[in-house]
């Protein structure tokens, strides 16, 4: 049997197992501060409680904490890219983008992914397994600790579809929005999913003020399909609908985020197409010029094409916005680091 994570844990499940321990309740809250408000690294360091108690919390529970490989910086905007490992062995990526607002960290969510998105690197070799909620969190503690600052904005967006592994994202929101934490602001954390519709329906439900991103990549069914596997599962139809209501229930505004590939979607009609569908002034769209991925064979448009692209948007009265590049000159594209990494590794071994 594994051991209770406590990393994972909300004040009330600790609380349990400080009574299951023979501790007072309070134990629960000072080790909730030392884990989350502190982001400590190890229990030796939660130094208000006894050494016996440390002890046991060594012996017999787990204590997620990332440990990082390498850390590339831009040179042009000061975007990091962190390779952490975890426990058994495997590796994560997350980013670290400095904006004037304050320091955001895209996190994943999974170790690879199931989804297949033609275009994206963190698909190639399929899922190894989901992440831990503690594992989420550990990937943002350890950047702040790195930098020495607060972390105010995060956007699920690395590896994995985190609706996928819905559980533990929604274990992972609680905790790190959690007042007694790290009480990040529930608007300030986004959620980006490829359209799983049964699970847009279930966060609409979860009561958060989190912003959703739908990655719709193209304005019809059959191009969608061509280019994302999940949409022969789930009708653009319905992943549309299932945005509408969550954009009802929650009263929150859903991102499209939309990857233009060069002589794919990115043409004058796509953007018409786009523009059409329902919903659209409801929403904000983010163009997302492709990161040409060593694997595939996709091409960036140029910047007349992105503009292009744009104005047409613009013209039908919707919100749009261009993804600020970042980082550009440190493995770009989702998934690219940790591929590199286990290449390399697999070279030397
Ligand atoms: N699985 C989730 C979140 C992870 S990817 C999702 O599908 O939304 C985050 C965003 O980056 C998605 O919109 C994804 O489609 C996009 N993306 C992946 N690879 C890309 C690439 N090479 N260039 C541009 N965008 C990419």
């Amino acid at each position: 049997m594994s051991l209770p994570d406590i990393k994972s844990m909300t004040i009330e499940e600790l609380s349990e197992l400080m009574d299951s321990f023979g501790e007072k309740p309070f134990r629960a809250s000072q080790i909730f501060s030392w884990l989350h408000e502190k982001g400590v690294s190890s229990v030796s360091d939660m130094t208000n409680l006894s050494k016996a108690l440390r002890q046991r919390l060594e012996q017999e529970t787990e204590f997620v904490s990332l440990k990082k490989v390498t850390m590339q910086e831009s040179a042009l905007d000061g975007t990091r890219k962190y390779l952490f490992a975890l426990s058994d062995g495997n590796c994560i990526e997350s980013v670290l983008m400095r904006y004037h607002h304050g320091n955001s960290v895209c996190i994943s969510s999974q170790v690879g992914c199931n989804m297949g998105c033609s275009f994206c690197a963190s698909t190639i070799g399929g899922k190894k397994r989901d992440l831990l909620a503690s594992e989420m969190l550990d990937q943002i503690y350890r950047i702040s600790e790195d930098i020495g600052e607060r972390v105010s904005n995060v956007v699920v967006m690395g590896t994995g579809e985190p609706l996928d592994n819905y559980d533990n994202l929604i274990r992972f929101i609680r905790l790190i929005t959690d007042p007694s934490g790290k009480n990040i602001s529930q608007r300030n954390i986004t959620v980006s999913t490829c359209g799983l519709v049964p699970q847009i329906g279930r966060l609409a439900e979860e009561n958060l003020a989190i912003t959703l991103a739908l990655s719709l990549h193209a304005p019809t069914q059959e191009l969608r399909e061509s280019i994302m596997p999940i949409a022969r599962k789930y009708h653009l139809t319905d992943v549309l609908n299932a945005c509408d209501t969550y954009f009802r229930k929650t009263g929150r505004r859903v991102t499209i985020e939309y990857s233009l590939i060069h002589g794919i979607n990115d043409d004058a009609v796509s953007a018409e197409r786009l523009a059409s569908l329902p919903g659209m002034k409801k929403c904000h769209i983010n163009l997302i010029p492709v990161n040409p991925v060593r694997e595939n064979s996709c091409q960036s448009p140029s910047r007349k094409q992105v503009m292009a692209f744009k104005n047409i948007l613009e013209n039908y009265g919707i919100n749009v916005t261009i993804r600020r590049e970042m980082g550009r000159d440190i493995d770009g594209a989702c998934g690219q680091l940790r591929r590199r990494f286990a290449e390399d590794r697999s070279l030397s071994t």
